[in-house]
Protein backbone atom coordinates (compact mmCIF):
# COMPACT_ATOMS: atom_id res chain seq x y z
CA UNK A 1 0.00 0.00 0.00
CA UNK A 2 0.90 3.63 -0.76
CA UNK A 3 1.45 6.15 1.07
CA UNK A 4 0.80 9.89 0.42
CA UNK A 5 2.57 13.15 0.75
CA UNK A 6 0.60 16.39 -0.07
CA UNK A 7 2.75 19.20 -0.64
CA UNK A 8 0.83 22.91 -0.58
CA UNK A 9 1.97 26.47 -0.66
CA UNK A 10 0.94 29.90 1.26
CA UNK A 11 1.41 33.58 0.75
CA UNK A 12 2.36 33.15 -2.62
CA UNK A 13 3.16 31.39 -5.98
CA UNK A 14 6.49 30.52 -7.28
CA UNK A 15 7.54 29.66 -3.65
CA UNK A 16 8.89 26.97 -4.72
CA UNK A 17 7.17 23.85 -4.61
CA UNK A 18 7.80 21.97 -7.55
CA UNK A 19 11.29 21.95 -6.31
CA UNK A 20 10.14 20.98 -3.03
CA UNK A 21 7.95 18.74 -4.26
CA UNK A 22 10.79 17.09 -6.03
CA UNK A 23 13.57 17.40 -3.36
CA UNK A 24 11.05 15.59 -0.94
CA UNK A 25 11.07 12.81 -3.50
CA UNK A 26 15.04 12.84 -3.52
CA UNK A 27 14.92 11.97 -0.03
CA UNK A 28 12.84 9.39 0.26
CA UNK A 29 14.66 8.05 -3.40
CA UNK A 30 18.09 8.20 -1.72
CA UNK A 31 16.68 6.27 1.46
CA UNK A 32 15.74 3.02 -1.35
CA UNK A 33 11.73 3.69 -1.44
CA UNK A 34 10.23 3.91 -4.65
CA UNK A 35 8.32 7.26 -5.56
CA UNK A 36 6.38 8.96 -8.18
CA UNK A 37 4.99 12.82 -7.78
CA UNK A 38 1.68 14.09 -9.51
CA UNK A 39 1.59 17.64 -10.03
CA UNK A 40 -2.56 19.35 -9.42
CA UNK A 41 -3.39 21.96 -11.50
CA UNK A 42 -6.41 24.09 -10.30
CA UNK A 43 -6.78 25.67 -13.90
CA UNK A 44 -9.96 24.65 -15.61
CA UNK A 45 -7.66 24.20 -19.30
CA UNK A 46 -7.83 20.22 -19.66
CA UNK A 47 -3.65 21.00 -19.97
CA UNK A 48 -0.73 22.94 -20.40
CA UNK A 49 -0.92 22.85 -24.13
CA UNK A 50 -3.43 25.39 -25.54
CA UNK A 51 -1.72 28.05 -22.81
CA UNK A 52 1.06 30.73 -23.39
CA UNK A 53 4.26 30.02 -22.01
CA UNK A 54 4.88 33.82 -21.71
CA UNK A 55 2.18 33.09 -18.47
CA UNK A 56 2.93 29.87 -17.23
CA UNK A 57 5.97 28.46 -18.50
CA UNK A 58 7.24 25.87 -20.83
CA UNK A 59 4.74 23.19 -21.28
CA UNK A 60 6.36 19.90 -20.65
CA UNK A 61 5.79 16.77 -22.74
CA UNK A 62 6.22 13.27 -21.22
CA UNK A 63 7.12 10.44 -22.84
CA UNK A 64 3.50 9.21 -23.83
CA UNK A 65 2.62 12.84 -25.46
CA UNK A 66 1.45 14.69 -22.34
CA UNK A 67 1.15 18.52 -22.59
CA UNK A 68 1.93 19.43 -18.55
CA UNK A 69 3.06 22.20 -16.29
CA UNK A 70 6.60 22.11 -16.09
CA UNK A 71 7.03 21.00 -12.49
CA UNK A 72 6.81 17.54 -13.93
CA UNK A 73 10.22 18.48 -15.44
CA UNK A 74 12.08 19.24 -12.00
CA UNK A 75 10.01 15.50 -10.50
CA UNK A 76 11.37 13.78 -13.92
CA UNK A 77 15.08 15.91 -13.51
CA UNK A 78 15.81 15.08 -9.58
CA UNK A 79 14.19 11.65 -9.11
CA UNK A 80 15.16 10.54 -12.74
CA UNK A 81 12.55 8.80 -13.67
CA UNK A 82 10.34 9.37 -16.44
CA UNK A 83 6.07 10.49 -15.96
CA UNK A 84 3.21 9.92 -17.89
CA UNK A 85 0.64 12.59 -18.59
CA UNK A 86 -1.78 11.15 -15.75
CA UNK A 87 0.53 12.69 -13.29
CA UNK A 88 -0.54 15.84 -14.03
CA UNK A 89 -4.32 16.23 -12.83
CA UNK A 90 -6.55 19.41 -13.78
CA UNK A 91 -9.84 21.25 -12.87
CA UNK A 92 -10.46 21.05 -16.36
CA UNK A 93 -10.13 16.55 -16.32
CA UNK A 94 -12.07 16.33 -13.98
CA UNK A 95 -14.72 18.12 -14.46
CA UNK A 96 -14.66 16.38 -18.09
CA UNK A 97 -14.73 13.01 -16.64
CA UNK A 98 -17.26 14.14 -14.00
CA UNK A 99 -19.70 15.88 -16.97
CA UNK A 100 -18.73 12.98 -19.19
CA UNK A 101 -20.21 10.39 -16.54
CA UNK A 102 -23.26 12.87 -16.02
CA UNK A 103 -24.29 12.79 -19.70
CA UNK A 104 -24.29 9.18 -19.53
CA UNK A 105 -26.14 8.69 -16.47
CA UNK A 106 -24.03 7.09 -14.57
CA UNK A 107 -25.07 9.74 -11.58
CA UNK A 108 -29.06 9.00 -13.04
CA UNK A 109 -31.59 10.18 -10.49
CA UNK A 110 -28.43 12.45 -8.11
CA UNK A 111 -27.67 15.74 -8.28
CA UNK A 112 -23.96 15.76 -8.75
CA UNK A 113 -21.68 17.94 -6.58
CA UNK A 114 -18.21 19.10 -5.58
CA UNK A 115 -18.98 17.03 -2.76
CA UNK A 116 -18.52 13.79 -3.10
CA UNK A 117 -18.40 13.88 -6.85
CA UNK A 118 -15.90 16.10 -7.75
CA UNK A 119 -13.75 15.05 -5.10
CA UNK A 120 -14.13 11.55 -5.68
CA UNK A 121 -12.86 11.88 -8.70
CA UNK A 122 -9.58 13.36 -7.64
CA UNK A 123 -8.84 10.97 -5.15
CA UNK A 124 -9.58 8.23 -8.24
CA UNK A 125 -6.80 10.05 -10.37
CA UNK A 126 -4.11 9.94 -7.09
CA UNK A 127 -4.88 6.61 -6.62
CA UNK A 128 -5.11 5.40 -10.33
CA UNK A 129 -1.02 6.79 -10.60
CA UNK A 130 -0.67 5.24 -6.73
CA UNK A 131 -1.80 1.66 -8.19
CA UNK A 132 0.33 1.76 -12.18
CA UNK A 133 3.15 3.28 -10.39
CA UNK A 134 3.66 0.82 -7.51
CA UNK A 135 5.48 3.57 -5.77
CA UNK A 136 5.96 3.35 -1.86
CA UNK A 137 5.14 6.83 -1.55
CA UNK A 138 3.16 9.28 -4.16
CA UNK A 139 4.09 12.50 -3.69
CA UNK A 140 1.24 15.39 -4.91
CA UNK A 141 1.80 19.01 -4.88
CA UNK A 142 -0.89 20.99 -5.11
CA UNK A 143 -0.62 23.96 -7.30
CA UNK A 144 -1.58 27.41 -6.59
CA UNK A 145 -1.78 28.63 -3.33
CA UNK A 146 -4.33 28.53 0.33
CA UNK A 147 -6.84 30.83 -0.20
CA UNK A 148 -7.53 29.99 -4.03
CA UNK A 149 -11.14 29.42 -5.29
CA UNK A 150 -9.88 26.96 -7.69
CA UNK A 151 -7.94 24.75 -5.13
CA UNK A 152 -10.66 24.33 -2.91
CA UNK A 153 -12.10 20.78 -4.25
CA UNK A 154 -8.18 19.46 -4.61
CA UNK A 155 -7.56 20.54 -0.85
CA UNK A 156 -11.09 19.06 0.24
CA UNK A 157 -9.91 15.52 -1.50
CA UNK A 158 -6.54 15.28 0.26
CA UNK A 159 -8.12 16.37 3.61
CA UNK A 160 -10.25 13.28 2.88
CA UNK A 161 -7.54 11.09 1.79
CA UNK A 162 -6.12 11.43 5.46
CA UNK A 163 -9.28 9.67 6.98
CA UNK A 164 -9.34 6.86 4.21
CA UNK A 165 -5.70 6.32 4.30
CA UNK A 166 -4.82 6.63 8.13
CA UNK A 167 -2.51 8.95 9.52
CA UNK A 168 0.62 7.01 9.88
CA UNK A 169 0.33 6.75 5.47
CA UNK A 170 -0.49 10.40 4.80
CA UNK A 171 1.31 13.54 5.39
CA UNK A 172 1.26 17.00 4.51
CA UNK A 173 4.17 19.45 3.64
CA UNK A 174 3.35 23.17 3.76
CA UNK A 175 5.52 25.47 2.26
CA UNK A 176 5.06 29.31 2.79
CA UNK A 177 7.53 32.07 2.41
CA UNK A 178 9.12 34.35 5.35
CA UNK A 179 9.95 37.69 4.04
CA UNK A 180 13.18 39.65 5.45
CA UNK A 181 12.46 42.75 5.95
CA UNK A 182 14.87 45.63 3.58
CA UNK A 183 15.05 48.14 6.52
CA UNK A 184 15.24 45.86 9.70
CA UNK A 185 16.52 43.00 8.36
CA UNK A 186 13.46 41.15 10.22
CA UNK A 187 12.38 38.02 9.12
CA UNK A 188 8.61 38.00 8.90
CA UNK A 189 6.08 34.91 9.93
CA UNK A 190 3.38 36.65 9.90
CA UNK A 191 1.96 35.80 6.24
CA UNK A 192 3.05 31.75 7.07
CA UNK A 193 0.72 32.12 9.96
CA UNK A 194 -2.33 33.21 7.70
CA UNK A 195 -1.21 30.48 5.62
CA UNK A 196 -0.95 27.78 7.79
CA UNK A 197 -4.47 29.16 9.46
CA UNK A 198 -6.31 29.16 6.19
CA UNK A 199 -5.60 25.89 5.25
CA UNK A 200 -6.43 24.80 9.53
CA UNK A 201 -10.20 26.46 8.31
CA UNK A 202 -9.96 23.98 5.51
CA UNK A 203 -9.25 21.00 7.99
CA UNK A 204 -5.77 20.25 7.27
CA UNK A 205 -3.12 20.37 9.90
CA UNK A 206 0.22 20.29 8.46
CA UNK A 207 2.67 17.84 9.76
CA UNK A 208 6.01 19.80 8.54
CA UNK A 209 6.44 23.49 7.67
CA UNK A 210 9.12 24.88 5.61
CA UNK A 211 9.93 28.54 5.43
CA UNK A 212 10.89 29.57 2.25
CA UNK A 213 13.44 32.22 3.07
CA UNK A 214 16.24 34.05 1.38
CA UNK A 215 18.51 32.98 4.40
CA UNK A 216 18.14 30.23 7.03
CA UNK A 217 15.86 31.12 9.55
CA UNK A 218 17.20 32.23 12.87
CA UNK A 219 15.73 30.58 16.08
CA UNK A 220 13.11 33.23 16.72
CA UNK A 221 11.18 32.65 13.74
CA UNK A 222 11.72 28.83 13.83
CA UNK A 223 9.85 28.88 17.44
CA UNK A 224 7.39 31.10 16.37
CA UNK A 225 6.08 29.27 13.31
CA UNK A 226 6.68 25.77 15.19
CA UNK A 227 4.08 27.72 18.19
CA UNK A 228 1.39 29.17 15.88
CA UNK A 229 1.59 25.94 13.39
CA UNK A 230 1.13 23.77 16.49
CA UNK A 231 3.98 21.53 15.34
CA UNK A 232 7.16 20.73 16.92
CA UNK A 233 10.27 22.47 16.03
CA UNK A 234 11.99 19.68 14.62
CA UNK A 235 9.25 19.32 11.72
CA UNK A 236 10.01 23.13 10.85
CA UNK A 237 12.74 23.54 7.99
CA UNK A 238 14.21 26.34 5.74
CA UNK A 239 14.21 26.14 2.38
CA UNK A 240 16.97 28.95 1.44
CA UNK A 241 18.91 30.47 -1.42
CA UNK A 242 21.18 28.34 -2.38
CA UNK A 243 23.52 28.18 -5.75
CA UNK A 244 22.45 25.52 -7.38
CA UNK A 245 18.94 24.43 -7.21
CA UNK A 246 20.31 20.74 -6.84
CA UNK A 247 21.66 21.32 -3.53
CA UNK A 248 18.04 22.03 -1.94
CA UNK A 249 17.53 18.34 -1.43
CA UNK A 250 20.41 18.46 0.58
CA UNK A 251 20.68 21.10 2.78
CA UNK A 252 16.79 19.60 3.95
CA UNK A 253 17.98 16.37 4.54
CA UNK A 254 21.13 18.23 6.66
CA UNK A 255 18.46 19.74 8.69
CA UNK A 256 17.03 16.38 9.30
CA UNK A 257 13.84 16.84 7.08
CA UNK A 258 14.47 13.60 5.37
CA UNK A 259 14.62 11.21 8.92
CA UNK A 260 11.60 13.57 10.15
CA UNK A 261 9.46 12.00 7.11
CA UNK A 262 11.01 8.89 7.42
CA UNK A 263 9.98 8.50 11.03
CA UNK A 264 6.80 10.48 10.36
CA UNK A 265 5.59 7.58 7.91
CA UNK A 266 7.05 4.77 9.58
CA UNK A 267 9.30 4.41 7.31
CA UNK A 268 11.73 1.16 8.29
CA UNK A 269 15.13 3.29 8.52
CA UNK A 270 17.62 3.19 5.50
CA UNK A 271 20.65 5.48 5.32
CA UNK A 272 20.22 7.97 2.85
CA UNK A 273 23.03 6.91 -0.48
CA UNK A 274 24.04 10.92 -1.27
CA UNK A 275 27.07 10.14 -3.06
CA UNK A 276 26.64 10.41 -6.84
CA UNK A 277 23.89 13.53 -6.20
CA UNK A 278 26.48 14.89 -4.23
CA UNK A 279 29.59 14.63 -7.09
CA UNK A 280 26.84 16.01 -9.31
CA UNK A 281 26.26 19.45 -7.25
CA UNK A 282 29.84 19.48 -6.07
CA UNK A 283 30.85 20.14 -10.22
CA UNK A 284 27.67 22.22 -10.73
CA UNK A 285 29.14 24.22 -7.98
CA UNK A 286 33.04 24.14 -9.03
CA UNK A 287 33.10 24.57 -12.84
CA UNK A 288 36.90 25.05 -14.06
CA UNK A 289 35.17 27.52 -17.54
CA UNK A 290 32.79 29.29 -18.23
CA UNK A 291 30.80 30.08 -21.52
CA UNK A 292 28.92 32.81 -22.53
CA UNK A 293 25.48 31.48 -25.27
CA UNK A 294 23.07 33.66 -26.71
CA UNK A 295 19.09 32.11 -26.67
CA UNK A 296 17.36 33.81 -29.72
CA UNK A 297 13.40 33.13 -28.42
CA UNK A 298 10.15 34.86 -28.97
CA UNK A 299 9.35 34.40 -25.30
CA UNK A 300 12.75 35.55 -23.64
CA UNK A 301 11.39 38.05 -20.86
CA UNK A 302 10.56 34.77 -19.53
CA UNK A 303 13.40 32.19 -18.28
CA UNK A 304 10.40 29.89 -17.38
CA UNK A 305 9.77 29.88 -21.13
CA UNK A 306 12.57 27.56 -21.65
CA UNK A 307 13.25 26.03 -17.95
CA UNK A 308 13.88 22.39 -19.77
CA UNK A 309 16.52 24.18 -22.11
CA UNK A 310 18.17 26.23 -19.70
CA UNK A 311 18.57 22.87 -17.67
CA UNK A 312 19.69 20.59 -20.24
CA UNK A 313 22.74 23.20 -21.38
CA UNK A 314 23.47 23.51 -17.52
CA UNK A 315 23.45 19.55 -17.01
CA UNK A 316 26.04 19.78 -20.37
CA UNK A 317 27.88 22.59 -18.85
CA UNK A 318 28.79 20.15 -15.45
CA UNK A 319 29.53 16.94 -17.86
CA UNK A 320 32.08 19.48 -19.63
CA UNK A 321 33.01 21.34 -15.74
CA UNK A 322 31.98 24.56 -17.46
CA UNK A 323 29.18 27.24 -16.45
CA UNK A 324 26.87 28.28 -19.11
CA UNK A 325 25.80 31.73 -18.96
CA UNK A 326 23.14 31.86 -21.10
CA UNK A 327 21.59 35.42 -22.20
CA UNK A 328 18.42 35.80 -23.43
CA UNK A 329 17.76 37.71 -26.67
CA UNK A 330 13.96 38.92 -27.99
CA UNK A 331 14.11 37.52 -31.60
CA UNK A 332 12.44 40.86 -32.51
CA UNK A 333 15.52 42.87 -31.49
CA UNK A 334 17.75 41.40 -34.13
CA UNK A 335 14.99 42.54 -36.80
CA UNK A 336 14.76 46.00 -35.87
CA UNK A 337 18.78 46.67 -34.74
CA UNK A 338 20.64 46.48 -38.34
CA UNK A 339 23.82 45.20 -36.31
CA UNK A 340 22.20 42.04 -35.59
CA UNK A 341 26.40 40.82 -36.00
CA UNK A 342 27.53 43.37 -33.03
CA UNK A 343 24.85 41.95 -30.59
CA UNK A 344 25.75 38.21 -31.47
CA UNK A 345 29.38 38.08 -31.91
CA UNK A 346 30.68 38.08 -27.62
CA UNK A 347 28.67 34.70 -27.65
CA UNK A 348 30.66 31.25 -27.63
CA UNK A 349 27.08 29.32 -28.82
CA UNK A 350 24.00 30.33 -30.57
CA UNK A 351 20.82 28.16 -29.66
CA UNK A 352 17.40 28.99 -31.15
CA UNK A 353 14.88 27.39 -29.46
CA UNK A 354 11.16 26.00 -29.92
CA UNK A 355 8.28 28.19 -31.16
CA UNK A 356 5.05 28.79 -32.72
CA UNK A 357 3.90 31.88 -35.39
CA UNK A 358 5.53 34.54 -37.65
CA UNK A 359 6.50 36.68 -34.60
CA UNK A 360 10.25 37.03 -34.36
CA UNK A 361 11.31 34.79 -36.80
CA UNK A 362 13.17 36.72 -39.33
CA UNK A 363 15.26 37.82 -36.17
CA UNK A 364 15.96 34.08 -35.15
CA UNK A 365 16.82 33.25 -39.10
CA UNK A 366 19.17 36.54 -38.73
CA UNK A 367 20.84 34.89 -35.82
CA UNK A 368 21.20 31.60 -37.46
CA UNK A 369 22.53 32.49 -40.49
CA UNK A 370 24.96 34.97 -38.51
CA UNK A 371 25.78 31.59 -36.84
CA UNK A 372 26.07 29.67 -40.23
CA UNK A 373 28.48 32.37 -41.54
CA UNK A 374 30.80 33.07 -38.93
CA UNK A 375 30.87 29.12 -37.68
CA UNK A 376 30.09 29.56 -34.46
CA UNK A 377 28.48 26.30 -32.44
CA UNK A 378 24.61 26.30 -33.17
CA UNK A 379 21.79 24.07 -32.04
CA UNK A 380 18.39 24.41 -32.75
CA UNK A 381 15.46 22.40 -31.44
CA UNK A 382 12.42 22.20 -33.09
CA UNK A 383 10.93 25.43 -34.39
CA UNK A 384 15.05 25.89 -34.25
CA UNK A 385 15.64 23.24 -36.64
CA UNK A 386 12.87 24.35 -39.17
CA UNK A 387 13.98 27.71 -39.60
CA UNK A 388 17.88 26.31 -39.85
CA UNK A 389 16.55 24.85 -43.14
CA UNK A 390 14.30 27.75 -43.98
CA UNK A 391 17.70 30.45 -43.84
CA UNK A 392 19.73 27.22 -45.36
CA UNK A 393 17.40 27.50 -48.20
CA UNK A 394 17.01 31.04 -48.96
CA UNK A 395 20.90 31.68 -48.10
CA UNK A 396 22.33 29.08 -49.81
CA UNK A 397 19.87 27.17 -52.06
CA UNK A 398 19.12 30.47 -53.38
CA UNK A 399 15.12 29.67 -53.09
CA UNK A 400 13.65 33.46 -53.14
CA UNK A 401 11.38 34.03 -50.09
CA UNK A 402 11.25 30.23 -49.14
CA UNK A 403 9.29 30.12 -45.79
CA UNK A 404 7.32 27.57 -43.50
CA UNK A 405 3.75 28.01 -44.16
CA UNK A 406 2.84 28.16 -40.92
CA UNK A 407 4.93 31.92 -41.51
CA UNK A 408 3.77 32.40 -44.64
CA UNK A 409 1.21 30.54 -46.27
CA UNK A 410 1.89 31.76 -49.87
CA UNK A 411 5.22 31.41 -50.24
CA UNK A 412 6.77 30.21 -53.30
CA UNK A 413 9.07 27.91 -51.85
CA UNK A 414 7.46 25.98 -48.86
CA UNK A 415 10.10 23.69 -47.47
CA UNK A 416 8.39 23.29 -44.44
CA UNK A 417 5.14 22.40 -44.50
CA UNK A 418 2.12 21.39 -42.13
CA UNK A 419 2.48 17.10 -42.05
CA UNK A 420 -0.08 15.30 -43.83
CA UNK A 421 -1.82 13.78 -40.67
CA UNK A 422 -2.66 17.12 -39.43
CA UNK A 423 -4.06 18.84 -42.70
CA UNK A 424 -7.59 17.65 -41.23
CA UNK A 425 -6.88 18.76 -37.99
CA UNK A 426 -9.16 21.55 -36.76
CA UNK A 427 -9.08 21.36 -32.65
CA UNK A 428 -5.88 22.89 -30.86
CA UNK A 429 -5.97 20.35 -27.61
CA UNK A 430 -3.53 17.55 -27.53
CA UNK A 431 -3.66 17.45 -31.59
CA UNK A 432 0.42 17.65 -32.35
CA UNK A 433 2.69 15.39 -33.11
CA UNK A 434 3.20 14.91 -29.92
CA UNK A 435 5.67 12.22 -27.50
CA UNK A 436 8.33 9.91 -27.72
CA UNK A 437 9.51 8.64 -31.03
CA UNK A 438 11.64 6.57 -32.72
CA UNK A 439 14.81 7.81 -35.11
CA UNK A 440 16.97 6.22 -37.04
CA UNK A 441 20.35 8.07 -37.11
CA UNK A 442 22.93 8.02 -39.87
CA UNK A 443 26.10 6.33 -39.74
CA UNK A 444 29.65 8.27 -39.62
CA UNK A 445 27.56 11.42 -39.21
CA UNK A 446 27.74 14.20 -36.01
CA UNK A 447 24.54 12.79 -34.41
CA UNK A 448 25.63 9.32 -34.54
CA UNK A 449 29.02 10.28 -32.97
CA UNK A 450 26.83 12.35 -30.06
CA UNK A 451 24.24 9.38 -29.50
CA UNK A 452 26.30 6.61 -30.15
CA UNK A 453 23.72 4.33 -31.48
CA UNK A 454 21.65 4.28 -34.85
CA UNK A 455 18.22 4.17 -33.03
CA UNK A 456 17.55 6.99 -30.24
CA UNK A 457 13.97 7.68 -28.95
CA UNK A 458 13.36 11.52 -28.55
CA UNK A 459 9.97 13.58 -27.63
CA UNK A 460 8.34 15.72 -29.90
CA UNK A 461 6.05 18.52 -30.40
CA UNK A 462 5.15 20.39 -33.71
CA UNK A 463 2.74 19.98 -36.62
CA UNK A 464 4.89 21.55 -39.35
CA UNK A 465 8.29 19.45 -40.56
CA UNK A 466 10.84 19.32 -43.83
CA UNK A 467 8.79 19.47 -46.56
CA UNK A 468 9.74 16.03 -48.90
CA UNK A 469 9.98 17.96 -52.17
CA UNK A 470 12.62 20.24 -51.18
CA UNK A 471 15.01 16.83 -49.23
CA UNK A 472 16.94 17.08 -52.76
CA UNK A 473 17.55 20.87 -53.21
CA UNK A 474 18.96 20.94 -49.62
CA UNK A 475 21.21 18.06 -49.87
CA UNK A 476 22.46 18.86 -53.23
CA UNK A 477 23.54 22.43 -51.23
CA UNK A 478 25.51 20.34 -48.99
CA UNK A 479 22.71 19.87 -46.18
CA UNK A 480 23.20 16.55 -44.43
CA UNK A 481 19.70 14.98 -42.40
CA UNK A 482 21.53 13.04 -40.38
CA UNK A 483 18.15 11.45 -38.15
CA UNK A 484 14.82 10.35 -39.53
CA UNK A 485 11.82 8.75 -38.83
CA UNK A 486 11.75 4.57 -39.49
CA UNK A 487 9.62 5.12 -42.05
CA UNK A 488 11.62 7.48 -44.03
CA UNK A 489 8.80 9.90 -44.08
CA UNK A 490 9.79 12.76 -41.88
CA UNK A 491 13.56 14.17 -41.08
CA UNK A 492 14.59 14.55 -37.70
CA UNK A 493 17.91 16.02 -37.50
CA UNK A 494 19.94 18.37 -39.76
CA UNK A 495 23.72 18.71 -39.68
CA UNK A 496 26.30 20.80 -41.92
CA UNK A 497 29.74 19.07 -41.91
CA UNK A 498 31.82 21.74 -43.26
CA UNK A 499 30.80 23.68 -39.67
CA UNK A 500 32.49 23.15 -36.47
CA UNK A 501 29.31 22.53 -34.57
CA UNK A 502 25.98 23.28 -36.42
CA UNK A 503 23.22 20.63 -35.40
CA UNK A 504 19.59 21.17 -35.13
CA UNK A 505 16.79 18.70 -34.38
CA UNK A 506 13.18 18.50 -34.93
CA UNK A 507 12.50 16.70 -31.45
CA UNK A 508 13.36 18.21 -28.33
CA UNK A 509 16.59 16.88 -26.28
CA UNK A 510 16.21 19.13 -23.24
CA UNK A 511 12.66 16.84 -22.15
CA UNK A 512 15.16 13.87 -21.51
CA UNK A 513 18.27 15.57 -20.11
CA UNK A 514 18.99 14.88 -16.28
CA UNK A 515 21.86 16.08 -14.47
CA UNK A 516 24.01 13.24 -14.37
CA UNK A 517 22.94 12.00 -17.96
CA UNK A 518 22.77 15.66 -20.13
CA UNK A 519 20.79 15.07 -23.29
CA UNK A 520 23.79 14.10 -25.67
CA UNK A 521 22.55 16.65 -28.57
CA UNK A 522 23.06 19.40 -26.21
CA UNK A 523 26.26 17.86 -24.54
CA UNK A 524 27.82 18.06 -28.38
CA UNK A 525 26.83 21.82 -28.60
CA UNK A 526 28.37 22.66 -25.01
CA UNK A 527 31.21 20.56 -25.92
CA UNK A 528 32.24 22.17 -28.87
CA UNK A 529 31.20 25.81 -27.52
CA UNK A 530 34.15 25.09 -25.14
CA UNK A 531 36.64 23.42 -27.49
CA UNK A 532 36.10 26.26 -29.94
CA UNK A 533 36.66 29.03 -26.90
CA UNK A 534 39.16 27.22 -25.60
CA UNK A 535 40.31 27.02 -29.24
CA UNK A 536 40.53 30.45 -29.22
CA UNK A 537 42.31 32.08 -26.24
CA UNK A 538 43.00 28.94 -23.68
CA UNK A 539 44.16 31.18 -20.99
CA UNK A 540 40.99 33.11 -20.82
CA UNK A 541 38.54 30.73 -20.11
CA UNK A 542 38.84 29.70 -16.50
CA UNK A 543 37.01 31.32 -14.15
N1 LIG B 1 5.74 25.79 -34.72
C1 LIG B 1 6.45 24.62 -35.14
C2 LIG B 1 5.53 23.45 -35.39
O1 LIG B 1 4.45 23.41 -34.86
C3 LIG B 1 7.52 24.25 -34.16
C4 LIG B 1 6.96 23.78 -32.85
C5 LIG B 1 7.97 23.82 -31.73
O2 LIG B 1 8.99 24.51 -31.82
N2 LIG B 1 7.70 23.08 -30.68
O3 LIG B 1 5.89 22.54 -36.08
Amino acid sequence: MARFVFITGGVLSSVGKGIMTSSVGKMLQTRGFKVTAIKIDPYVNVDAGTMNPYIHGEVYVTEDGGETDLDLGWYERFLDMDLENDNNITTGQVFQTVIDKERRGDFLGRCVQIVPHVTDEIKRRIQLVAKKSKADIVLTECGGTIGDIEGLPFLEAIRQMRLEEGFENTLYVHVALVPILDVTGEMKTKPLQHSVNELRRIGIQPDIIVARCRQMIDSEALRKIALFGTIPEKAVFCSYNVKSIYQVPLILDEQGMGEQISRRLALPHHEPQWTAWEKFVNAALNPRFSLKIALVGKYAGLVDSYMSMNEALRHSGVACQTEVHIDYIEAEILEQNQNASGILQNYDGLFIPYGFGPRGTEGKMRAIQFAREKDIPFLGICYGFQLAVIEFARNVCGLERANSTEIDPDTPHPVIDLMPEQRGVTTKGATMRLGVHKIIVERGTLAHQLYGSEEIFERHRHRWEVNPQHWAVLGKHGLVFSGRSPDGRRKEILELPDRFFFLASQFHGEFKSRPVTPSPEYLGFVRACLDKKLEKSPSKTRV
